[in-house]
């Protein structure tokens, strides 16, 4: 999502009259787009700001700037940090840069939340020559007690169904290979009739587009007819990113995840019936508040039971503002680094077996990049999500190719062209 908002601040310099560069040093304007989703981006986000202030040192004429949802949530943390900042805007305020491209005497600052703002006026910027994002959705109504993301994004709004269609067609027409739809909650999405799966059903039925992906949707949201509509459109990729976050009923609950057990399950089992082949990714937090040992059973009874293609697994990390940062944290951290590692180690374990299983097949690859290992190396994806490195052939990047799949190792595979 940050980076489909960039590309949207992209699109509203460039209208001004900007380019943009990789070099701060020659830059007029430096911005970080930044993520309050944990503690740890938070920090990074701030000291890179720090680092970038300095080269008013320099250049007075400079302008240094924080936007997104740290600026959101620690506006005022940021400018105490760094009181001659000239510009910090939440995730709803983009269109303010404005203030400060036609006056140079004025900040912008701005971290008031809007119900409607859906930048679908603006001319985004696509930063990648092969993928294109279309957020069709902003904001989350949830509030799953450990989130920020309601308080930082604000209330769900959708896009209109007729501006999501022309932005994907207008991406088609540009070469882009891949459509990627974006939502905090993307399967939520609502516009008048229209549903998520109208809107899948709507995008797959654009010529050439080869692959559609989407994320990240919400177990909740995720019904029979969606499942059904990736099963029938070979341009939907056979890959679903079902945040798990616990194994534990009590801890969902807690959570406020508004699912059990048994309901993630009953849903791994459906979607697996009408795509067997398909790749489920997830994430899991261990050491919420409460998280006892059997809790933590639980979760890694459901790993055993998906064993999932790949999983995000982190420390529950308390962020100010949400409801569970206000629960006793019960669990030590040593006991949430002890869990942390069991997780990855059986994630490994079960990466491993999902790649073994596509051992001698051949899966249709698209060429994205040469390997920074080795410059004779192609790297490729399948549609699965799964990165492959071919060691033999010269695929051009941005091909689609048929790879016959040699060898699997930790999150990679290896092939050869067919
Ligand atoms: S659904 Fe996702 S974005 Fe919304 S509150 Fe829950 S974790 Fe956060």
């Amino acid at each position: 999502m940050n980076e489909a908002d960039t590309e949207i601040i992209s699109g509203l310099l460039e209208n001004f009259g900007y380019s943009s560069t990789n070099d701060p040093a020659i830059a007029d304007i430096v911005l970080i787009n930044s993520c309050s989703v944990r503690e740890k981006a938070k920090q990074r986000a701030i000291n890179k700001l720090k680092q970038y202030n300095s080269l008013k040192k320099k250049n007075k004429q400079v302008k240094i700037g924080l936007v997104g949802c740290v600026a959101q949530q620690h506006a005022n943390e940021v400018q105490t940090q760094i009181p001659d900042i000239d510009i910090l805007l939440g995730p709803d305020s983009y269109r303010k840069l404005t203030d400060i491209l036609i006056s140079d005497d004025k900040k912008a600052i701005n971290n008031i939340l809007s119900k409607t703002e859906m930048y679908d006026n603006l001319q985004s910027i696509p930063q990648n020559t092969y993928y294109g994002y279309i957020p069709i959705m902003r904001g989350c109504n949830n509030f799953c007690t450990y989130c920020i993301v309601p308080y930082t994004r604000g209330r769900e709004r959708s896009l209109s169904f007729h501006n999501i269609v022309k932005h994907a067609k207008q991406l088609v027409a540009s070469n882009r290979k891949e459509l990627i739809l974006l939502g905090q909650n993307v399967n939520s999405y609502s516009f008048q009739d229209k549903r998520f799966p109208d809107v899948l059903k709507a995008i797959s039925e654009i010529e050439k587009i080869k692959r559609i992906r989407f994320t990240s949707p919400h177990p909740k949201d995720l019904d029979e007819r969606t499942i059904q509509i990736i099963a029938q459109n070979t341009n939907i990729c056979n890959h679903i990113h079902l945040p798990l976050q616990s194994g534990s009923s009590k801890i969902l609950k807690a959570m406020n995840r508004t699912y059990t057990q048994s309901d993630y399950l009953h849903l791994v089992d459906l979607i697996k019936k009408h795509i067997p082949t398909i790749a489920i990714t997830t994430d899991i937090i261990t050491g919420f508040p409460g998280e006892t040992d059997t809790d933590f059973q639980e979760t890694l009874k459901i790993m055993e039971y998906v064993k999932y293609d790949n999983a995000f697994t982190f420390k529950y990390s308390p962020r100010p503002g949400t409801k569970a940062a206000e629960m006793p944290d019960t669990v030590s951290e040593n006991t949430k680094s002890d869990r942390l590692n069991e997780m990855i180690t059986l994630q490994k374990k079960h990466t491993l077996y999902r790649n073994n299983e596509l051992k001698n097949t051949t899966q249709e690859v698209f060429i994205e990049s040469n390997s920074k290992k080795n410059i004779n190396h192609k790297i490729g994806r399948t549609e699965t999500n799964k990165l492959v490195i071919i060691k033999k052939g010269t695929p051009k990047i941005g091909e689609f190719i048929n790879v016959k799949i040699i060898d699997a190792a930790g999150v990679s595979l290896f092939g050869e062209i067919e």
